[in-house]
């Protein structure tokens, strides 16, 4: 980024004064965290203290200029921002509409984790903090977050559900190497969900920590707070399109949801934008009729996770099902708030996208343009199948490629018996 363009991101921001979704006019969250009926704070009254100095110190650095200076600094020289907006011309080809991929997976530690990962630890530091705690499920948030402690100098402990140190090993080697502590977690499935239990045990004995979430999720100002560190992605998005196109904005923007951090970091901008039509995909795993999936818009209901209100894939007892998808870092038994309420309200249209849906489009994906997705984008590659019908020539599409594949590279060859 340039002088010049950096005045044009000031010039965004300060347009929302309040830094909340949408910009000017969508008020969300209210006051309390809340987006329509969900979000806010569930938390153990220990934690009290602790998030509100959290919160007040979020609203403190969001309108701070040295703030934006020193973030936007690390996102340009340490990342490698913007990302391109690249144009696919195969891929518009073969859809008849005009396709263009942001290039988040071309980040420095190869997601869009580190663009919130590195936020939160500058928030951190100018707390005072000296030890930063993570959950982890893929390991991508893990790696991200023991990379900006390295960065920074800072102790970094990432609790991580034993089954997932085992299938993602590459990932517990890296952050090991950087300097993180990996705590093994043993409760439960031994997944996500268990680690984030287990991260938020440690914090209520520890609320000197600071812990960073890596998606959309957790309590107030959790969603909110991760969503403003990765709205530079549709900030850019915004800007490319005027570059390349003349026009600020697409016709359809299209993201993967997990907890919903890349997906809401892609339509920040555009959500006031009524021309702008949202589309996510959530993970169907082998169907949302079969059980084995992860598609929380698609089969969840009302109920309270890891100090949030939302929609949650659980039984009529409210004990939380086992979520499954072949991606890891979909599989999230719940959502962020704000994607349950746009989705409720018909702001965004969600599909689940199952397994085999997912891989094919990653395979096209790498053979029309040369782009390895990571399994959670090959999520969002596959609405174009379903919205085939609905493209015209000249509409503007632009997908979300959240992350490179290479951490996918033993599915794909399973897969595809390479
Ligand atoms: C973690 C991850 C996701 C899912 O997380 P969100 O918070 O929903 O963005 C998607 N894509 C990649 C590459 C990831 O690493």
């Amino acid at each position: 980024m340039d002088t010049k363009n950096n005045k044009q991101n000031d010039a965004n921001l300060n347009s929302s004064p309040s830094g909340r979704l949408g910009g000017a006019g969508l008020e969300l969250p209210n006051d309390l965290g809340f987006y329509g009926e969900f979000g806010g704070a569930y938390i153990p009254e220990i934690l009290h203290g602790t998030v509100e100095k959290l919160k007040e110190a979020f609203y403190a650095i969001k309108d701070d200029a040295s703030f934006r200076a020193e973030y936007y600094d690390l996102l340009k020289n340490y990342v490698g921002r913007p990302s391109p907006l690249y144009f696919a011309t195969r891929l518009s080809e073969k859809y008849g509409t005009k396709i263009y991929l942001k290039r988040e997976d071309l980040n420095h530690t190869g997601a869009h984790k580190i663009n919130n990962a590195l936020g939160q630890i500058l928030l951190a530091k100018r707390m005072g903090k000296t030890r930063i705690i993570a959950e982890t499920g893929a390991g991508q948030h893990g790696v991200a977050t023991a990379t900006a402690c390295a960065l920074m100098g800072l102790e970094c402990i990432v609790f991580m559900g034993k089954t997932d140190v085992e299938r993602q090993f590459l990932n517990v080697q890296k952050m090991r190497m950087l300097g993180a502590t990996v705590e093994p977690v043993t409760s439960g499935n031994w997944t996500l969900k268990d680690a984030t239990n287990e991260a938020i045990r440690y914090w209520c004995s520890n609320p000197d920590s600071f812990y960073i979430i890596g998606s959309t999720v957790g309590p107030r100002p959790y969603p909110e707070m991760v969503a403003f560190f990765q709205s530079v992605i549709s900030e850019e998005i915004k800007r490319q399109l005027q570059e390349q196109i003349g026009r600020s904005y697409p016709d359809y923007l299209m993201a993967c949801v997990g907890g919903g951090s890349n997906a809401m970091g892609t339509y920040y901008h555009f959500l006031n934008d009524e021309r702008v039509k949202i589309i996510s995909a959530e993970a169907g795993g082998l169907g949302v009729e079969t059980g084995e999936t992860a598609a929380t818009i698609s089969v969840g209901t009302v109920g309270i996770i890891h100090g949030f209100r939302t929609l949650l894939m659980q039984d009529e007892d409210g004990q939380i099902t086992e979520p499954y998808s072949i991606s890891a870092g979909l599989d999230y038994p719940g959502i962020g708030p704000a994607h349950a309420h746009f989705a409720k309200i018909g702001r965004t249209k969600v599909y689940p996208v199952n397994d085999d849906e997912a891989l094919e489009a990653a395979f096209e994906l790498t053979r029309l343009e040369g782009i390895i997705p990571a399994i959670e984008s090959a999520h969002a590659m596959a609405l174009l199948k379903k919205e085939i019908g609905t493209f015209k020539p000249d509409d503007i599409v632009v997908i979300n490629v959240s992350g490179r594949g290479d951490k996918d590279m033993d599915t794909y060859v399973k897969h595809f018996n390479m």
